[in-house]
């Protein structure tokens, strides 16, 4: 098993974590219809993108519909 030669002090460890922290995202709002978005993707609310709707909804898609069997 590989073993550090080197003991990493709290200064050396603190230091490469110093990059590590979280960011938050940067929503925009969707043009069609007002929610929150993640930048150059899909809404995924409405499913718009440029607006037009390139995602069809699932309240749209009558997945228990009878007489398609
Ligand atoms: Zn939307």
């Amino acid at each position: 098993m590989a073993v550090p030669q080197n003991k990493v002090t709290r200064s050396r460890r603190n230091m490469r974590r110093a990059h590590d922290a979280l960011v938050a995202g940067n929503p925009a709002e969707c043009p069609n219809c007002g929610e929150l978005k993640r930048p150059h993707h899909v809404c995924a609310v409405c499913g718009h993108y440029d607006d037009r709707e390139v995602v069809a909804q699932a309240d749209e898609i009558d997945l228990d519909d009878e007489d398609a069997a």
